[in-house]
């Protein structure tokens, strides 16, 4: 099972990657069973964050319990490429000390942004599927009114559009927004 992203999370990270450029963009992920929901972003404390990234641990605990607070898991983390593709750098695999928390790398080395997700646990390092979702909550309502219905619907047909785009944009070159299988 790919994990998911919600398509306006993916915006908002590589909207955020692209206001830091040349600099290295960071920030948590977070949401639940394998689905991206939230990402905060967080500065970059790192020396030379046009090559690096670091958080600060002091910025990264409030953002965590906050994350908390609103019943969120952490996933994952984030940072991106300005001039590299989306692949993790010797550094960021050594950087990433636990192997559970999922990393995400959004490039800029195209004229799109391109993500792509990775668990780097020690020497390991493993591509993740990633997909994007543009499911609309509901929440538990048995009976959805009409009007949520009739957002669902849109719901389906956007994904399927989605969906179609993104394979046509899977071609070369570098598509908007790529997950990057
Ligand atoms: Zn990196």
């Amino acid at each position: 099972m790919p994990v998911r992203i919600a398509y306006a999370v993916a915006r908002q990270i590589a909207n955020h990657a692209l206001a830091e450029a040349p600099k290295e963009a960071c920030g948590i992920l977070a949401g639940a069973d394998e689905r991206i929901s939230h990402a905060a972003p967080l500065n970059n404390a790192a020396d030379a964050p046009e090559t690096q990234f670091r958080f600060d641990p002091n910025e990264q605990l409030e953002a965590l319990k906050a994350l908390d607070a609103a019943g969120l898991e952490w996933l994952g983390v984030y940072h991106s490429h300005p001039s590299a593709p989306p692949i993790p750098s010797a550094e960021d695999i050594q950087a990433a000390v636990d192997g559970s928390l999922l990393q995400l790398i959004v490039s800029l080395d195209s004229a799109k942004p391109r993500l792509k997700l990775w668990r780097l646990d020690g020497f390991a390092v493993a591509p993740i599927a990633l997909g994007f979702d543009t499911q609309i909550d509901v929440g538990i309502d048995d009976h959805p009114s009409r009007r949520q219905q009739v957002a669902m619907v849109i719901a389906g047909i956007a994904s399927v559009l989605l969906l179609l785009a993104i394979s046509l944009l899977l071609l070369p070159p570098a598509p908007e927004l790529t997950t990057a299988p």
